[in-house]
């Protein structure tokens, strides 16, 4: 064999597809039920848009971005998150800017060079809201909200929520000095990346994973003693609107987040299931982004859920590959067009919106004799098998799960009609 999938990515295959489509579907219904309209953005951007956004001294932008030249010399970056396309979008398209507050969600592959282990990937998936406009708390827990009604739709009930204030301009700042002034003191304790991190970006050393650092960590001021006054009320506010909607919730002064655009706001949610260190998603308000990017002043929120992680967490919920409802055999090696053209007219409706009166037919292409279509049809799981040409009484049927043949219909409508009647007894016991 000359070629393997990349490093870090994956082909997801029939089998493991079928849970895609239900998670894609469930979550697109959450989104919509909510309000949320999907935007499909390119899967590249100019370079500066991520650099600019999720900020020069972040992992993503300094280690993990797939940055590369076209042809006339631009640089441009395999997205790694959807909120700074999204924005852009939105800047881009009076369209979306009509109505206030937008709400907008994605869905779609990101791309990061991280090192694969298990649950991260090269390129893997997201699915992510984004609330442009308020600037109020309700915003805040509308988000919360959403991002767990996306994981109750998908039968994940048991979730904790961890929530944090970051601050803004007026107060991060301060906050920044204090912990460096703190980290610096401590700088010999402290692993080489945090090294680093004390002069580029000493709020994410809270969020060093590397067991050496936690010590020193827990004993770092937190953030939410240097919150200035509105900021403060800002993160009360949205505490007391989670508690009105009946959302638990859990402080985690240390959650920090891996991208600069954030403001006030952050949160993540986990899932029992998978390890501690792996939040399922989350996200924040990103009060400042729409300005940077020369819009006019909109505060804004949003959140990403990875697909990967959440279907490790939903097992086995997700349906089984659909089956074959039928497979026309050809009796004879002339009729094989025959039998593509009536399995064509017994597939019927594709236009019927839930398949109702759609059948699921296969036929065989491989010139294969009577005998082997038949053990075929067997094999692919055909629930039954009808025979071309047909007799003078009628099409022959026979069913394959209860090995006896069927009585024969006179026409491809009553055919039709028979084998759809039929299906629905089969299947109106579930
Ligand atoms: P982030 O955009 O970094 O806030 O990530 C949001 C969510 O996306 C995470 O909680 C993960 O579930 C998922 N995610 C991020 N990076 C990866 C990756 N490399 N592979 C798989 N899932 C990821």
């Amino acid at each position: 064999m000359k070629f393997q999938v990349p490093r870090g990515t994956r082909d997801i295959l029939p089998g493991e597809v079928e849970r895609w489509h239900w998670l894609e579907e469930r979550t697109r219904v959450a989104m919509s039920l909510y309000g949320y309209r999907e935007v499909r953005t390119p899967l590249f951007e100019a370079t500066d848009l991520f650099v600019r956004s999720v900020g020069e001294s972040t992992d993503i932008v300094r280690k993990e971005l797939y940055t590369f030249q076209d042809r006339k010399g631009r640089s441009l970056t395999l997205r790694p998150e959807g909120t700074a396309p999204l924005v852009r979008a939105y800047l881009e398209n009076p369209d979306l800017r009509t109505e206030s507050p937008t709400r907008l969600y994605y869905m779609g592959p990101m791309f990061r060079y991280e090192r694969p282990q298990a649950g991260r990937y090269r390129q893997f998936w997201q699915i992510g809201a984004e609330l442009l406009g308020p600037a109020g708390p309700e915003a805040d827990a509308e988000m919360i909200d959403l991002f767990r009604a996306v994981m109750f739709d998908v039968g994940l009930a048991d979730v904790t929520v961890l929530v944090n204030s970051l601050g803004d301009a007026v107060c991060r700042p301060r906050y920044r000095e204090a912990i460096r002034a703190y980290f610096k003191k401590h700088a010999e304790k402290l692993c080489g990346d945090c090294k680093e991190r004390l002069e580029t970006n000493p709020l994410r050393i809270l969020d060093c994973k590397v067991p050496s650092c936690a010590p020193v960590i827990a004993g770092a001021p937190s953030v939410l003693d240097s919150l200035c006054p509105e900021c403060a009320e800002h993160f009360e506010a949205v505490k007391r609107a989670l508690t009105g909607l009946e959302i638990p919730y859990e402080v985690a002064p240390r959650l920090v987040r891996g991208l600069d655009y954030y403001t006030r706001t952050v949160f993540e949610i986990h899932a029992a299931g998978l390890g501690a260190q792996n939040a399922v998603g989350g996200g924040g308000r990103y009060d400042q982004l729409v300005k940077d990017f020369g819009g006019p002043d909109t505060p804004a929120i949003g959140f990403s859920i990875g697909m990967e992680r959440l279907l490790l967490l939903v097992g086995d919920q997700a349906p089984p590959p659909a089956k074959p409802d039928v497979c026309v055999i050809a009796l004879e090696p002339g009729s094989a067009v025959e039998a593509q053209a009536l399995a064509r007219a017994l597939r019927g409706q594709v236009d019927d919106p839930e398949h109702r009166q759609a059948l699921h037919v296969v036929v065989d292409v491989m010139g294969r004799s009577a005998n082997a279509q038949m053990k075929w049809a067997s094999k692919v799981g055909a629930r039954w098998a009808v025979f071309v040409p047909m007799a003078a009484e009628g099409y022959g049927v026979r069913d394959m799960t209860a090995g006896k043949d069927e009585a024969r219909q006179r026409s491809v409508e009553e055919l039709r009609r028979w084998l759809i009647g039929r299906r629905g007894l089969v299947e109106s016991p579930r």
